[in-house]
């Protein structure tokens, strides 16, 4: 089921007592997710995520825009009739029913023609079990489970309908790392086997990227980028987007475009053809420095970490915003800790220049 957004906004009244105005909490999303695709929405808290998944599913209402489930406009449909299965984080089963009640219960309110016999709501219970691998556990009550595992019968409630697009709100937060791990290549999976159209919200990159066909990074209420994840990472529109995406995140410095070059603080990195001359913010990937005793940037040595297949080189140069930088280079390589100097030259393709102004990407040509 193809959904699409269009114009689609939501604004709520703000009650701090500073501003009387507006929280736009869902700023003209205007997107097309394709039939049978999973779609990460990723962003820091308070961004809009939830906003948008509840507008999905029928619990918000917009205050403008339209929304489109294939060809059906769903915009003033019920939550009820537009056939979407939700999981929030904190999986909200009822304690006091069985994981095989908890299951049956959105069969048993099925009304009309849709209505169901017993052994008809049983098998789809059954199926549904036997899809996130709980069928084992069909008398248990929710205290008798782990985590993971009651998260899973939220999510085969969400799924015993067979709804049209699944819904996931942070599904995996209250879950421990190696959990969280194990429970996404589920979902992958099980998304995988279905072809159900799925949003998946989450503040964790590592997640959404990992997870998902496309993502739509957001901030303050506004799209900032859609694109499958690599393509993201590897070439973001603005600051925003390239500071969000990456473990270790990127290494941000103050540089200025000087005579075609790319400088950071006094050295020269590379030429960049025609850009203009201009105050730029520079992007550096931790993957994008390679060490070289006659390099162009020069930092000060903190100290190294070794993680096994890579280094890490923890360096400081003043012209650095914020934090201390951090260089992945392979553990093939030998770092003199006796130095108090490092140098790199740069992979052009890790480094990444923006405008000071508007922190919208400028491309170049390194020559
Ligand atoms: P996220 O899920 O990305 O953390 P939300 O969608 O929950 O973000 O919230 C987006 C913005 O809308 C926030 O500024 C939040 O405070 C505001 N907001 C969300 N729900 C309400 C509401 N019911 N009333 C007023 N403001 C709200
Ligand atoms: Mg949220």
């Amino acid at each position: 089921m193809k959904v699409v957004l269009q114009n689609l906004t939501k604004k709520f009244p703000n009650r701090g007592k500073r501003s009387n105005g507006e929280v736009v909490a869902v700023n003209n999303f205007n997107f097309e997710i394709p039939d049978g695709m999973l779609i990460g929405l990723l962003g820091p808290s308070g961004c809009g995520k939830s906003t948008t998944l509840n507008l999905l599913s029928g619990l918000e209402k917009p205050t403008g825009g339209r929304i489109f489930f294939g060809d059906d406009d769903v915009t003033d449909l019920p939550a009820e009739k537009r056939g979407v299965g939700v999981v929030f984080q904190n999986y909200a089963l009822y304690p006091h029913l069985t994981v095989k009640e908890n299951i049956l219960f959105p069969l048993e309110n099925l009304k009309g023609t849709e209505k169901l016999s017993k052994s008809q709501m049983l098998e789809k219970a059954y199926e549904a079990a036997r899809l996130v691998q709980i069928d084992e556990l069909m008398e248990r009550r929710p205290s008798e489970l782990s985590g993971g595992q009651q998260q899973r019968v939220a999510i085969a409630r969400a799924l015993v309908k067979r709804p049209r697009v699944l819904l996931l709100d942070e599904p995996l937060s209250n879950l421990d790392a190696r959990l969280r791990l194990q429970t996404r290549e589920e979902i992958r999976r099980i998304q995988r086997e279905t072809k159900i159209t799925t949003v998946f919200v989450t503040h964790d990159q590592e997640e959404a990227m990992s997870i998902s066909d496309r993502i739509v990074v957001m901030n303050q209420g506004v799209v900032q980028q859609i694109g499958r994840p690599q393509e993201v990472y590897d070439d973001p529109f603005n600051l925003f987007v390239a500071k969000f995406l990456g473990t270790p995140p990127i290494n941000v410095f103050d540089g200025r475009i000087h005579d075609h070059k790319l400088y950071i603080g006094k050295d020269a990195l590379f030429s960049v053809g025609d850009v203009p001359e201009q105050e730029v913010y520079v992007g550096i990937r931790p993957e994008g420095f390679v060490l070289c005793g006659d390099g162009p940037l020069c930092c000060k040595m903190s100290g190294v970490e070794v993680m096994g297949r890579d280094i890490s080189v923890v360096a400081t140069h003043e012209a650095s915003v914020g934090q201390t930088i951090r260089a992945i280079i392979s553990s093939e390589n030998r770092v003199d800790l006796e130095k108090t100097e490092v140098r790199f030259k740069l992979k052009p393709n890790k480094v990444f220049i923006f405008s000071r102004k508007t922190e919208e990407r400028i491309v170049f040509r390194a020559d």
